[in-house]
């Protein structure tokens, strides 16, 4: 019994709390993603491995899957 990968996270920008619903890659992480609000680009936070870790409310599929980031 395996908890169904989500694949969409909402993103909410930290410089002006803009959120937009984005679908993830299952294959990749998201090392940058631009800002639809702002347009400022997004970076991880230290020690997480792609943006909708940092910003998302849903964890990247690989996380979700085996707990480990997708480029550990
Ligand atoms: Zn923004």
């Amino acid at each position: 019994m395996s908890t169904p990968v989500v694949l969409t996270s909402t993103l909410v920008c930290p410089h002006c709390r803009h959120a937009a619903t984005e679908t993830m890659p299952t294959d990749a992480c998201l090392w940058f993603y631009n800002c639809l609000g702002c347009r400022r680009q997004l970076r991880p936070l230290p020690g997480d491995c792609c943006v909708f870790c940092s910003y998302g409310d849903t964890a990247c599929p690989p996380v979700q899957v085996d707990g480990k980031g997708c480029c550990g």
